[in-house]
């Protein structure tokens, strides 16, 4: 492992995105921010999820954000 510390996304190792660090995209971000308030979600390996399943974790991270 001696490729250097390129900067990957910490979910899927894709190169980060400049606007979503440390992840490659929103939907890393979202992932991430779920499995955090969940403490152990864990991903169907390799699959993207759906933008209704998306859609529906932003819904439901702003539903935990109400209750704050
Ligand atoms: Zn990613």
């Amino acid at each position: 492992m001696t490729l250097g510390k390129k900067a990957v996304c910490a979910l899927c190792d894709k190169p980060q995105a400049e606007s979503y660090k440390p992840f490659c995209s929103a939907r890393c971000k979202l992932i991430d921010l779920g499995n955090w308030m969940n403490g152990g979600y864990k991903l169907p390996s390799e699959e993207a999820p759906s933008q209704a399943e998306i859609l529906d974790l932003s819904d439901y991270l702003s539903h935990k954000r109400q209750q704050f």
